[in-house]
């Protein structure tokens, strides 16, 4: 195999090359506000435009620049986000709930849609689909039932696509056919972040980077916040902290599992091998338990693959290494490629794969998109954001979930390394047994 060139690499998402100057935030930090929201990603910077719309005075705070965490960082494929099926919802929750709960799921795609596309955002978005391929013949065979169920249970679409036609959709044979979501879409993860920021600016909110909340206290008033430039009163406190979230708020620390995820971009590639390898230009993701994602940049000059590398985290040269071995097992005709870009990021999973939102002791929050909430998060943040100013729409299915945790976990995921060792195992070994079958 190639050796990847890793020195001319920048370890910085390929999205920020294109996002300009940064408009001017930050200031003096007020000793009170109306709503002081922590986390400055698509749920913080929604929930902000919201309640400053609705004429409260609003303060984001975030630890790094503003849009520091997954929001400047994902692979910018918009799917209808919830994981668990609607048998599976509904053997947990009942009927109405469990369709509730998948609705919102398309509910967020389309506001998503709509919200770019009614204001002109500047974000790279298409309508272009999703190609889900399937690693194994049963996997195949179990998207095919899925695909059945969906239409007849859900209305939602899709598109079966045997092996044998595999190559209209992706070039390449390590797969055994998949299915095509015509629904799902892709932004430019970047420009939707700033056109986010500039919306929530212009809704009158202030928004200051660079400034970590250290602790948040319940008051007769409201909430005493503590950052690391001074104190802030609030009426209201919403955490949009997510993959990032550092104990503030312990409860909610309890409930979400930080977990890495790694991109690599390729230097740009000479047109008819994007042609050949992603004909349709879809985004891509297969059915891994340890998914890979991929896609072509909004340009259609590079690659983007994404994915978790290994067990525990690592750094991103390594991980630059690695996912270029497994970009190289899916299209072989990119092992002399070279990559410029190989980034991560922490997102968050939940202990039951739906995300939550809601209020605790007081302070709202939404979280835990488990790796899909391009279009979740700033639903969510939305929403959130209604529910701050009392407005009835922004209840959501999510909002009365239990919201599971484990005993003695504190929000340091130990058992990770050995879930992602077994199900990294268990792909690759049912890689090995369908290759040897095909
Ligand atoms: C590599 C990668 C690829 C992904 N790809 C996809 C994809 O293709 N499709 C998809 O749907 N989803 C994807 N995701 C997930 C998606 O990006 C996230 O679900 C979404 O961006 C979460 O937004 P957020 O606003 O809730 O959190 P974030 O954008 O992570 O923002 C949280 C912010 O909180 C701040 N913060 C934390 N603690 C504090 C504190 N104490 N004080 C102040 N600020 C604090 C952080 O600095 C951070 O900026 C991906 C994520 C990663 C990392």
């Amino acid at each position: 195999m190639a050796k990847v060139q890793t020195t001319d690499i920048r370890h910085q998402p390929y999205w920020l090359d294109q996002t300009g100057p940064a408009p001017a935030t930050g200031g003096t930090l007020p000793d009170r506000t109306d709503v002081l929201v922590i986390g400055s990603g698509y749920t913080g910077l929604n929930a902000a435009q919201v309640t400053a719309a609705g004429g409260r005075e609003t303060l984001v705070l975030d630890a790094g620049d503003p849009g520091f965490g997954c929001s400047t960082r994902n692979g910018g494929q918009v799917s209808t986000s919830v994981k668990p099926s609607l048998p599976k919802l509904t053997a947990k929750f009942g009927e109405q709930k469990a369709r509730a709960i998948r609705q919102t799921g398309v509910d967020a795609l389309e506001w998503l849609g709509d919200l770019i596309e009614s204001e002109g955002l500047d974000a790279d978005f298409r309508r272009c689909g999703r190609f889900h391929a399937a690693h194994t013949p049963e996997h195949y065979e179990t998207l095919v039932r899925d695909a059945e169920q969906m239409r007849r249970d859900e209305a939602l679409e899709s598109i079966v696509v045997p092996r044998a036609e595999q190559h209209k959709e992706l070039g390449t044979d390590t797969y055994f056919g998949g299915l095509v979501y015509p629904r799902h879409c892709s932004v430019h993860p970047g420009k939707m972040h700033r056109a986010m920021l500039i919306r929530a600016l212009d809704a009158g909110a202030t928004v200051i980077g660079n400034c970590k909340v250290t602790g948040v206290e319940k008051t007769s008033q409201g909430f005493t916040v503590t950052t690391a430039k001074g104190k802030v009163q609030a009426r209201d406190v919403v955490v949009a902290t997510n993959g990032y979230s550092d104990g503030i708020v312990p409860w909610m620390q309890r409930r979400v599992i930080p977990i890495g995820s790694y991109i690599i971009v390729t230097e740009e590639l000479p047109e008819a091998t994007i042609d050949r390898l992603f004909p349709t230009d879809r985004i891509a993701s297969d059915t891994c338990k340890v998914v890979y994602y991929y896609r072509t940049t909004p340009d259609r000059r590079r690659i983007l693959f994404g994915g978790r590398v290994t067990t525990g985290e690592t750094d991103t040269v390594s991980s630059a290494k690695l996912l270029h071995q497994s970009m190289v097992r899916i299209f072989p005709e990119l092992e002399g490629s070279a990559i410029s870009h190989s980034w991560n990021g922490t997102v968050a999973y939940t202990f039951d794969e739906l995300a939550h939102t809601g209020t605790h002791d007081g302070i709202h929050y939404a979280m835990g998109y488990c790796g899909s909430g391009v279009s979740m998060a700033g639903y969510l943040g939305m929403r959130t954001g209604q529910k701050v100013l009392g407005l009835a729409e922004g209840k959501t299915a999510f909002d009365d979930l239990p919201n599971p945790t484990r005993p003695l976990y504190t929000g340091k995921p130990w058992f990770l390394p050995a879930a992602v060792g077994y199900y990294r195992w268990l792909d690759a070994r049912q890689c090995r047994a369908a290759a040897a079958g095909a």
